[in-house]
């Protein structure tokens, strides 16, 4: 088994499954076909989630989940261009893409217990940390951070709005399994954490509450934001209007020197 044919089988699940698509607008296709890197288990850096400045001592080590574990799985959902474009407008957040962030998750959980159960046909133990019943967030601090785990996995970096960048841009969502097959680690393109953002300032702009600055993101700003958009459209809410109509939205920006003085 080897990074493309678990490419092909997540590709093949996100075309087949209708929770990849919204009934109530038009039918639309929420994610594109996922990007997938691979962490080995024993990678160092696993250790270094734990440091309290990086994500806290409660982060579990792949081996504290599942035991056995050889490998993680760590994958990108791109969201569609259709998603994508209908957020680029400035202020409240677009239909799409409060069906995005919401049936998203319902459709990125559908696919973590698809893949821990291909595992399982295929002789394999697998776990979701995300679906296991010891997962925890905390004053919004998990015990397995997906973006963390993917920067890890060799899938992107931080940019400055606290997005993910990887070479499919921000605007998705992330997942990860633990297993324990065997396979090879994909190589980090990068060497800080922050290498995929230009600098170039312009989620600055995008943020209706003014949550980024300079320095990054302010998570308690963000975060009574996106309560007031929950009690506008309860049951969904979300925003993404840092991660849409930005240079980052669906690529790796080019420029790279910083444009923020
Ligand atoms: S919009 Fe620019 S500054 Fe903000 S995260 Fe994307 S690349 Fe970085
Ligand atoms: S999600 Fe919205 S409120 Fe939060 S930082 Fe991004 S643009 Fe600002």
């Amino acid at each position: 088994m080897d990074l493309g044919a678990l490419e092909e089988v997540m590709a093949d699940f996100c075309m087949r499954s209708p929770l990849n698509f919204v009934p109530e607008l038009d039918t639309i296709q929420i994610f594109d076909s996922p990007l997938v890197g691979i962490a080995n288990v024993d990678d160092q850096l696993f250790e270094k989630l734990k440091e309290t400045d990086v994500v806290g001592p409660q982060h579990l080590s792949p081996r504290q989940w599942l035991p056995n574990g050889q490998a993680v799985i760590s994958y990108f959902l791109p969201f569609t261009q259709k998603v994508r474009t209908a957020n680029r407008t400035m202020g409240l957040p677009a239909r799409e893409w409060l069906y995005g962030r919401i049936e998203g998750e319902q459709f990125n959980n559908a696919l973590r217990k698809f893949m821990t159960e291909w595992f399982a046909k295929a002789g394999y133990e697998a776990i979701c940390p995300a679906l296991d019943p010891r997962f925890t967030v905390t004053n919004r601090r998990s015990n397995w951070s997906e973006r963390h785990v993917a920067y890890i996995a060799g899938l992107g970096t931080f940019g400055l709005s606290c997005s993910f960048i990887t070479a499919h841009g921000s605007a998705g969502r992330l997942g990860s399994i633990v297993v324990t097959k065997e396979i090879a680690a994909t190589p980090r393109y990068y060497q800080n954490i922050y290498d995929n953002c230009s600098f170039c300032g312009a989620c600055i702009l995008r943020c209706p509450p003014l949550a980024i600055n300079e320095k990054g993101k302010d998570h308690n700003v963000c975060a009574s934001y996106l309560d007031r958009v929950l009690a506008k459209y309860k049951p969904r809410y979300g925003c993404g209007k840092c991660q849409t109509g930005v240079p980052c939205e669906e690529k790796i920006p080019q420029k790279r020197q910083s444009n923020i003085t």
